[in-house]
């Protein structure tokens, strides 16, 4: 079922052609962005971000309400803050409810968006989870595929569901968020490693296949973020193993000095920050690239 969180009206606002207007003109105007994820975290700073440059913006998010899954996803609540920031900023947002596993729901949810905004341009299969943190050897079969599903499957129907959209605007962009351990191996989630990996494959093939068509296709690859992913308990205990009930702040002392220039988490905005200049003309001829932003974490 598709819960339409909010409806704006399908036609633009009128342009001002003020000084004021031109002062604030963005690097993404008149683009239409689509986001998964974009309830919380990287996806809403995406969100905003764009929208700050622009671009009007299509978001989907498995809300929590609806589905009974081992991890923490985005709330309703939380979606319509999402909302509420990128209207704040005078530009238009269709969030709706749907399951980057489920091709049909988001395709559908996709093709709504793009009929109320009439195109579309940029697409950032950010949604993802992370769960199960055990080593290979045990990993049980549901955990597995679920991963799978979400994290690799999930960005694959993205862009599918996108690339007619793109082609019918003369081109556009697509950015797939994979990690640090897309790069390299971590303890305890191959799972997660599997699915990260599986994305720069994916990435470089759908940008093999749509050059011809101007569609540019790249990952970005984050070290630790300060989201809600990275502040859970299953996370501080797989970098805490030593005590039994670590805190946040244990986390991040054990983390800390992890990355070459010590850091111990880097910020949303700096995910946001890589995906706006991929997604814009400043990176039209980079294409089939993994950009890590991970303070030099994947080095070695
Ligand atoms: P987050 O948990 O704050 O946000 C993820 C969002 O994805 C949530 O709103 C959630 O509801 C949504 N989501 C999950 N499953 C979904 C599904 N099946 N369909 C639709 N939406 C779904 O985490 P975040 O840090 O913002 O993560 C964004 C991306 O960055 C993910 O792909 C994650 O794997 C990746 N990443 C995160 C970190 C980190 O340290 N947080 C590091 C490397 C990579």
């Amino acid at each position: 079922t598709l819960v339409v969180v909010r409806q704006r009206p399908a036609r633009a606002p009128e342009p001002t052609h003020s000084k004021e207007r031109e002062d604030v003109a963005g690097r993404l105007e008149g683009k239409v962005a689509f986001i998964t994820g974009g309830a919380k975290g990287q996806g809403r700073s995406h969100a905003v971000r764009l929208a700050q440059e622009g671009a009007d913006i299509i978001t989907v998010d498995l809300l929590e309400d609806i589905d009974s899954v081992p991890y923490k996803l985005g709330t309703k609540e939380e979606l319509e803050e999402t909302v509420r920031q990128v209207e704040s900023l005078g530009r238009r947002i269709v969030a709706t409810r749907a399951d980057v596993r489920d091709y049909e729901g988001l395709a559908e949810a996709l093709n709504d968006g793009v009929a109320q905004l009439g195109r579309l341009d940029i697409v950032s299969a950010n949604a993802g989870i992370v769960s199960g943190f055990a080593p290979a050897e045990t990993l049980d079969e549901v955990t597995w595929q679920d991963m799978l599903d979400v994290n690799l499957t999930g960005p694959w129907h993205t862009a599918k569901a996108a690339i007619p959209h793109l082609r019918a605007s003369g081109g556009g962009s697509i950015t797939i968020t994979s990690s640090v351990v897309g790069l390299k191996a971590a303890q305890n989630v191959a799972h997660y490693v599997a699915a990260k990996a599986g994305v720069v494959g994916l990435m470089r093939n759908l940008a093999l296949e749509l050059a011809k068509d101007k569609i540019r296709v790249n990952t970005i690859h984050p070290t630790t973020v300060a989201t809600d992913m990275t502040f859970n308990d299953p996370t501080y205990r797989v970098f805490r193993p030593d005590l039994e009930n670590p805190t946040k702040e244990d986390f991040i002392e054990a983390t800390h000095g992890l990355n070459p220039f010590p850091i111990n988490l880097i910020e949303a905005i700096d995910l946001s920050n890589a995906l706006l200049f991929l997604s814009s003309d400043e990176a039209r001829y980079i294409t089939g690239v993994a950009l890590p932003v991970d303070a030099g974490n994947s080095i070695g």
